[in-house]
């Protein structure tokens, strides 16, 4: 595609397709972008981050993915917090973006992986974040 027009009052689009060195200009209602998705890298492309070449999410987490048994989004759980580890000391890749392209991922299990994160950094297994934050409110 080379070029996008949007017709205001015929509420369509202008898009130019080039073939070699001949571009047609053809109008179309609406543009579907069937494009793919893969995740933005920039901020840790200098770190030391190995990323499964077919999801292009972090190594560990990928592989665990794999793995799993169950192809249903809702029917999965964090897959642990040795898996969120990086070949880059104290980095780690959570959310969304730690799934890679697989389209499987579900806020509940990033909020599993925020409180992973922290028993990672703290050393402390045990540690609940969600139940320390409840615990303060209360008193
Ligand atoms: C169509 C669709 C439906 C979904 N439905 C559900 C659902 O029903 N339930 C559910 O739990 N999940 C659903 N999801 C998954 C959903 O995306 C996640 O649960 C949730 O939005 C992920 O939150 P996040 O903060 O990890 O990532 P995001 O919401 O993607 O936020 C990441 C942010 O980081 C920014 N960012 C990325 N790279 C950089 C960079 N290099 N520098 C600075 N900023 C950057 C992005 O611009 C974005 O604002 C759905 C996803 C899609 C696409």
């Amino acid at each position: 595609m080379d070029s996008v027009e949007y017709l205001e009052n015929q509420d369509s689009f202008i898009v130019g397709l080039r073939r070699n060195d001949t571009i047609d200009n053809i109008e179309v209602d609406r543009i579907i972008a069937n494009v793919g998705y893969s995740p933005d890298n920039s901020l840790y492309s200098e770190l030391q981050v190995h990323e499964c070449y077919a999801s292009r999410g972090p190594m560990k987490l990928s592989a665990a993915l794999l793995g799993a048994s169950s192809a249903d989004c809702l029917d999965q759980s964090s897959m642990g917090a040795n898996t969120l580890k990086n070949p880059e000391p104290n980095f780690y890749i959570i959310g969304n973006k730690s799934y890679g392209r697989n389209s499987t991922f579900l806020i509940r299990v990033g909020l599993s992986q925020i409180v992973e994160v922290f028993s990672l950094i703290t050393g402390d297994e045990n540690l609940n974040l969600y139940e320390n934050i409840l615990q303060e409110r209360s008193v």
